[in-house]
């Protein structure tokens, strides 16, 4: 191994995976972190495209590796991540035993010194919905800073008090983050293993005494809908930290009002390391009345000290009034300037900004709200729907457990919003009943054209809504 040459991990949350997580910058290389919910075409081009020279996998999850395995020629050792003394039978080689190797290693080695700052500690592609993945490179800079700011007290406050439990994969921009700060800090980290369910999440935290749990906005309704079946004290939960997706309103005031847990509601990207945004109430708010405070805590925040943005609108610079819309773009140390040798580093990044392709609006206080990724904003008639705003509308009402709003082509209106609803489980409502439901909140012309009933809404590989797929699925909706 030399430095610079790229270690691929392909592993769940566990205690293994945190050891690669020091272990691999600390001689030099980079930690890849494979996301193994990718397709068998994705997962082969990126271990192609990184070069990894050696992975680290899962016990569980070798047949995925053993499908592409005639693939991927740069790959030279295969070490196997389990509690069994035997290696399991594969068909990959040469493979060794993650623990044996350890056993026979030298325990006074030691890790590499003076690492340039700004050289490569890890990466990790995002996980496109359209074209291949793009990597992202994190410096060992950026991991370090980036750590910083998740201690900051008006930021995550990661301590040595806390308890942390990342259920955001460790393969998904670093779990946010957190093994880097929560082993830096002090802080007792709880993993969740592999294949959680929403019960095993709610047992850990109990058992575990959980303070601050991280991961997406499905993870947590996921939560909210066993907290209503089960009985578990979460008392010792001081935040829940909820990012990647919009986090519903009606959602973080069913964990604070009903069940106690406080929610903070965050923004980043694979690129921004992720954490670059994050709702906390400014010392003047707090007297704000309930309403008034949920509203700006639902936003997705201010910016995290050490970072910058600018929103840029049709003509410029947009107004910090809440209303005008523009693109955020965002640079800092821990922001990533490209994308690993790839021709579409261009579109991105321009002027020594990343344009994150996410519609923004800035109120006077410089909190951000998230109207819509750009190409799920409905456009319709030369006016622009945000569809985050009508999802969580639809997840407030009490029957509805997920809703996704998706733009379908029209021919009078170039396109129109149709929401796609999943209802909670023995809970009904007709479309009639949301339509009241949502009419008193919106103009009328925001309001979908349909309400589609679904048993459940398909999920990308990190658990967001997969909007391209119910796109492609009511693409016709009009014509027919
Ligand atoms: P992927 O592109 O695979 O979803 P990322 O985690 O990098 O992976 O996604 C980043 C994107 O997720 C952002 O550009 C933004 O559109 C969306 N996002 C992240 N956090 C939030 C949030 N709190 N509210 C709304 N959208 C968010």
């Amino acid at each position: 191994m030399e430095a610079g040459d790229r270690v691929g991990t392909f592993a769940w949350n566990h205690h293994r995976h945190l050891e690669a997580y020091f272990a691999i910058p600390g001689i030099g290389a980079v930690l890849h972190t494979i996301n193994i919910r990718l397709s068998p075409q994705h997962i082969s081009y990126i271990i192609n495209h990184a070069e990894d020279k050696v992975l680290l996998i899962d016990e569980d999850l070798l047949p995925f590796i053993e499908k592409v395995k005639d693939e991927i020629p740069t790959v030279q050792a295969f070490v196997i991540m389990t509690d069994n003394e035997a290696i399991p039978e594969t068909s990959l080689e040469p493979v060794y035993h993650y623990e044996k190797l350890l056993q026979e290693g030298d325990a006074s080695f030691q890790f590499m010194k003076n690492i340039d700052e700004n050289s490569p500690a890890g990466m990790c592609y995002t996980s496109a919905t359209t074209g291949y993945p793009k990597g992202v490179v994190y410096s060992h800079r950026g991991i370090v800073l980036h750590s910083m700011a998740l201690g900051l007290a008006d930021s995550a406050a990661l301590s040595e008090q806390d308890v942390a439990m990342p259920v955001v994969p460790m393969f998904h921009a670093n779990a946010w983050g957190l093994p880097f700060a929560a082993v830096w800090f002090g802080t007792t980290l709880v993993m969740p293993g592999p294949a959680f369910t929403p019960k095993l999440i709610a047992e850990l935290m109990e058992a575990e005494k959980v303070t601050i749990a991280a991961g997406v906005p499905t993870i947590w309704l996921g939560l909210l809908n066993e907290l209503e079946k089960g009985q578990y004290d979460l008392s010792s939960v001081t935040r829940i930290l909820c990012g990647g997706a919009a986090a519903p309103k009606g959602m973080i005031q069913a964990f604070e009002e009903k069940h106690k847990i406080p929610f903070i509601h965050a923004y980043g990207m694979t690129e921004t390391s992720p954490l670059v945004v994050l709702s906390r109430l400014k010392s003047y708010q707090q007297n704000l009345s309930d309403e008034e405070r949920l509203e700006i805590r639902a936003k997705q925040g201010f910016l995290v000290p050490g970072v910058e943005m600018k929103v840029i609108g049709k003509d410029g610079e947009v107004k910090w009034d809440g209303v005008e819309m523009g693109e955020l773009c965002l640079r800092g140390p821990w922001i990533a300037d490209e994308y690993y040798q790839d021709e579409r580093s261009k579109e991105a990044f321009r002027d020594g900004w990343l344009h994150t392709g996410d519609v923004v609006t800035v109120d006077e206080e410089g909190f951000i709200k998230i109207v819509d990724r750009t190409k799920d904003l409905i456009k319709s008639g030369g006016e622009w729907i945000s569809s985050v705003d009508l999802e969580n509308a639809l997840m407030a009402h009490e029957a509805v457990f997920e809703a996704a709003v998706v733009a379908v082509p029209h021919a009078e209106w170039q396109e129109r919003p149709i929401a796609c609803v999943v209802l909670k489980e023995g809970k009904h409502v007709t479309k009639e009943e949301l339509y009241d439901f949502l009419r008193p909140q919106f103009a009328k012309w925001w309001l979908p054209d349909d309400i589609v009933f679904m048993n459940e809404i398909p999920k990308t590989s990190v658990g967001k809504f997969l909007k391209m797929k119910l796109r492609e699925q009511l693409k016709d909706y009009f014509l027919n």
